[in-house]
């Protein structure tokens, strides 16, 4: 059975350790001491990522959470008088963001060996380097997953409120090259790599480009000294859609806009890179994510909650790698700010639903 004073205890020991992005060695190993305990088979990948397996009977379910957290998030002291909400504080987050997920895989795990009950295989993934990229999930081992279906247990509020929709996302990078020259004495000997840039950022989109579509010119470096004709320019950028024709439109007007730049300059070398760091994806019937977790719920009483949300978690590289994935609430408020919270009986919630999709056997 899902215990209370197990899991919040399991969560104040998790905020406990320090593991902003980058840093996560000591809760890395903290989560392979407490899995192995469990008896599951723990391994770190090249990466850092900690993954795990237990036997179970009928197609394997992969639970994951991820275990880096945002600053400020060093040294985080939880208050809880007893009640029904953790909070930091105040001088940090709390990091429910994810230890909150972490502490339910646990909990699920733990529940099932006391309870002697029948479970699918139970497959875990617990990522690093979630909040600044999905770095963990990018290089995850994928050959040490089999489960087609995953929990990734990394949303806020209770567990009904799902993660329905998520947008299609590129970033892109544009490198435009010159040639210097002395701004006052020899000016029309330099290509300013600088305007030309600025003519085209001018044609990538920026801001809300509708409902389900936006647009970012994020950074821009270029020149040198303030008398010479700049040499080079680099701008990042990014788009994302909820409909992948639509990014996928804003992509190739991109490049028509830098072709005709292009064609404007040619003395100048612009190169230009656009990737899809991950697919979005909406949640349908027959989907068996959703399927698994909408009957989960609505048996135990809840009624799902699908929203879209504007950016990608694990779960959409996931889906990438053919991972049909769930993103669920457990419980938090606040996240990435010194005002996150936790709700402990949402976070209970989550766990019953969890634990009760892992014995959902066949
Ligand atoms: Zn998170």
């Amino acid at each position: 059975m899902i215990q209370r004073a197990r899991i919040v205890q399991a969560f104040l020991e998790l905020v406990a350790i320090d593991s902003p992005s980058g840093e996560e060695e000591a809760i890395a190993g903290e989560l392979q001491r407490r899995l192995h305990e469990l008896g599951l088979d723990v391994a770190q990948d090249a990466h850092g990522n900690v993954l795990a397996r237990r036997a179970g009977t009928g197609a394997p379910l992969l639970l994951s959470a991820h275990m880096d957290t945002v600053e400020p998030g060093r040294g985080i002291r939880p208050v809880w008088d007893g009640d029904d909400i953790i909070r930091s504080d105040g001088s940090t987050i709390l990091g429910a963001d994810n230890k909150a997920g972490c502490a339910v895989i646990l909990e699920v795990l733990q529940s099932a060996i006391e309870d002697g009950a029948e479970t699918r295989p139970i497959e875990v993934a617990i990522s690093r380097g979630e909040e600044v990229g999905l770095l963990g999930a990018h290089n995850m081992d994928y050959s040490r997953i089999t489960a087609k279906t995953a929990i990734v247990i990394d949303s806020g509020g209770p567990p009904s409120s799902i993660q329905g929709q998520a947008p299609y996302h590129y970033t892109y990078s544009i490198a435009v090259t010159g040639k210097a020259a002395h701004a006052g004495v020899e000016p029309e000997k330099g290509i300013p790599a600088i305007s030309i840039a600025a003519e085209a950022v001018l044609g990538m989109p920026q801001g809300r480009v509708d409902f389900e579509t936006t647009g970012n010119v994020g950074t821009i470096h270029g020149g040198l000294v303030r008398n010479a004709v700049p040499e080079q320019c680099q701008v990042e950028g990014e788009m994302r859609s909820m409909e992948f024709e639509k990014v996928e439109t804003l992509v190739s007007q991109a490049k028509t806009h830098l072709e005709d730049v292009r064609q404007r300059h040619p003395g100048a070398r612009i190169d230009s890179q656009f990737h899809l760091e991950y697919p979005g994806y909406k949640l349908e019937p027959g989907d068996p994510a959703a399927d698994l977790i909408f009957a989960v719920l609505r048996d135990l009483g809840f009624t799902p909650d699908p929203h879209p949300v504007g950016g990608g978690t694990d779960g959409n590289v996931f889906r990438g790698h053919g991972i049909a994935s769930v993103v669920i609430g457990r419980g938090g408020y606040n996240q990435h700010t010194k005002d996150e919270y936790l709700v402990i009986p949402e976070m209970l919630e989550c766990a019953r639903v969890v634990e009760a999709a892992v014995r959902r056997v066949g």
